[in-house]
């Protein structure tokens, strides 16, 4: 038997079959064309997803279950979407819409969730007791996974760690009207604002070469990369962004003490250089300081996450 896993982006609907260890079979993908009527969108995941199957030689027979990560907070028991900004969906009716062109059992769960499932079933987490997965991408995404289940909260509306408050006083606006929430420290978007803040009073740095003199050019690789030539002031941005990061890391742990916490998204192909930076900041911020805390690790998985992810939501 296979699953059906889809992943429901802003821009794009990428499909693919999953066999029941995590492994895709075949993958198919379209524009999300977001502006349009909702119907029109899931008809493109199934005609999305059946394509992935034609590519086979199995039949909708040999699935079992569709899973779909979406950007959005779901309703498990409903099966709807309880919002989507960027889709602009509100108590979208997405599995007994989806059903309509495939009849099969359906899961719908936030796409970090999925993501960081995908890790604890394939890859990187994979039979840990506890992990929590953090995005570091444009904005900040997380998935907590307790004893091998996505936990996402009684409401739907946990593990949104992106929009935890890191900063309650004079802190950074978020995009979701609060201030001071995490991504705004933690994110790629993050980073960039620091160097770009810093640049604009001394650009005595190798980032101003590599973005051409460009400030909004410059971007989370630029900052890594410097930092890792040792450029002061790239080492001094590149700390400030740890320090943040391990606070959110800290936060994590002094909840959850989960027993790994994968980074993923832009910041995380800064790989060891990122994760060693971490590892010298957190025994500082500990609780008891002499206690254990969580292994750090890069995820592995990259743009298949979503849909490897998805397909396996139904795994129980
Ligand atoms: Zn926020």
């Amino acid at each position: 038997m296979f699953n059906i896993g889809i992943d429901l982006g802003g821009t794009d609907i990428k499909t693919a079959i999953v066999d029941m260890d995590g492994n895709i079979v075949a993958k198919a993908q379209r524009p999300t064309l977001a502006q349009r009527p909702y119907n029109e969108v899931v008809k493109d995941m199934a005609d999305s997803a059946l394509e992935a199957l034609a590519k086979t030689s199995y039949t909708l027979d040999d699935i079992k279950n569709i899973g779909i990560g979406i950007p959005g907070i779901a309703d498990e028991k409903t099966g709807n979407v309880i919002f989507c900004t960027n889709l602009g969906w509100y108590d979208t009716p997405l599995s007994k819409e989806i059903q309509k062109y495939i009849n099969k059992p359906v899961f719908i769960n936030n796409d970090a969730t999925v993501a960081g499932y995908a890790e604890y079933i394939a890859v990187v987490s994979k039979g840990t007791h506890s992990s929590v997965f953090i995005t570091l991408g444009t904005g900040i995404g997380s998935g907590i996974i307790i004893n091998g289940k996505p936990w996402s909260g009684f409401h739907g509306v946990g593990a949104e760690l992106g929009h935890a408050p890191l900063n309650v006083i004079n802190g950074v606006m978020c995009t979701c009207g609060n201030e001071g929430c995490l991504e705004r420290y933690c994110s790629a978007t993050a980073l960039i604002r620091l160097a770009k803040e810093t640049l604009q009073k001394d650009n005595n740095s190798i980032i101003f070469e590599k973005c051409k003199g460009n400030l909004e050019k410059i971007n989370a690789r630029m900052v890594v990369d410097a930092a890792k030539e040792n450029d002061e002031i790239a080492v001094k941005i590149f700390d400030e962004y740890v320090f943040y990061l391990s606070k959110a890391i800290l936060m994590v742990i002094n909840i959850i003490d989960p027993e790994v916490i994968v980074l993923g998204g832009g910041v995380s192909k800064a790989g060891s250089f990122l994760v060693d930076a971490v590892n010298k900041k957190i025994p500082g911020f500990l609780l008891y300081k002499n206690s254990k805390y969580p292994e750090i690790l890069i995820a592995k998985l990259g743009a298949d996450a979503g849909v490897i992810g998805a397909a396996m939501l139904g795994k129980e």
